[in-house]
């Protein structure tokens, strides 16, 4: 077995404040969705612009990191380190706050050392971020980081863990009068965000995550677990939505990301709200929620994601 060894790098100190003064919580707002296909199935559905927050450290990324920050900085962490795919949104929005905050930051990439970097990659070494790349198999294992004296903070991939959860649950917080709503939808990776947002809900409200993986299963267990005892009931987690995987696509999504965007002048990616939106479509086309529901959409950012498609693919990027 090969261990990740950290280095013991010195405490610098640093502000959180630093990059909380970039976020724009006042661009943040809610969109109106006026669709036929809602408006037919008898639902109003709103959408939280949580895209707007921040270019880079952009949606739900904020949320989950910021008390991972916080952590780093009461602990007097030397260093942290995190685990992320070559086009992970997560390991840009931590190379950007770790730059600002002035902390050194390690990310370890699933898969060998590319020839050529994905500008995901490209970026996150720009600042400053190290990278090292592990086989799959190495990254599979990745729980066994050897981390001397405790000088690194490791979060683990996708900010996943109840720090991660505590900080999604205060997304709701940008939302006038969430106890309208009945369904709050999101797209799912690792279920972080929506273990935070089930967490914020109260009793009537249904929380629908969207998994973007093929076939993984151990989502709801890894979601559930970040629950509250009276709110895992709160949690549906549907799997039929992920255009062949993780980071796959089909011409229909992308077809479907350019009408909504010439339509509704809504950016999604192709990663994530793409799918979710499409999902919440087909749902309300087959009558899957109940009528005279409001429903809000989460808009979790992550549009640099759309760098990875061939170029004019998208009207809008
Ligand atoms: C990372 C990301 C998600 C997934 O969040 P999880 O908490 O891992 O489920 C969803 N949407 C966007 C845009 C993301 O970048």
């Amino acid at each position: 077995m090969r261990y990740i060894l950290l280095l013991n790098w010195n405490a610098i100190n640093f502000d959180v404040m630093d990059i909380q003064n970039e976020l724009r919580f006042d661009e943040v707002f809610i969109q109106k969705h006026d669709d036929e296909i809602f408006k037919d199935a008898l639902l109003q559905l709103n959408i939280l612009r949580l895209d707007k927050l921040h270019p880079i450290v952009s949606g739900n990324k904020w949320f989950k990191l910021k008390y991972y920050l916080q952590e780093a900085k009461e602990n007097n962490h030397s260093l942290i380190a995190t685990f992320g795919g070559a086009f992970s949104n997560h390991i840009l929005a931590t190379a950007y706050a770790c730059n600002k905050q002035n902390i050194k930051c390690i990310g370890y990439i699933r898969g060998e050392k590319p020839k050529q970097f994905s500008q995901t990659l490209l970026d996150a070494h720009a600042l400053n971020m190290q990278l090292e790349f592990l086989s799959r198999s190495d990254y599979a294992k990745k729980k066994t980081v050897v981390n001397p004296n405790n000088s690194a903070l490791v979060i683990p991939e996708g900010g996943y863990g109840e720090t991660g959860a505590k900080g999604a649950a205060e997304i709701l917080q940008l939302v006038p009068n969430i106890s309208i709503y009945n369904y709050i939808v999101c797209a799912a990776g690792t279920g972080t965000m929506l273990a935070g947002i089930a967490n914020a809900t109260i009793s009537h409200q249904q929380c629908i995550g969207l998994s973007v993986v093929k076939n993984n299963i151990s989502l709801q267990n890894e979601t559930l677990s970040l629950v509250k005892n009276e709110a895992k009931n709160r949690i549906t987690i549907l799997h039929e939505y992920h255009f062949g995987g993780y980071a796959k696509h089909t011409k229909p999504l992308i077809d479907f990301m350019n009408r909504i965007f010439a339509t509704y002048n809504l950016p999604l990616d192709f990663v994530y709200t793409a799918k979710a939106l499409y999902a919440l479509y087909h749902l309300a086309e087959n009558k899957y929620f109940q009528p005279e529901s409001n429903i809000l959409f989460i808009h979790s950012g992550g549009l640099q994601g759309n760098r990875s498609l061939p170029k004019e693919s998208l009207q809008y990027f």
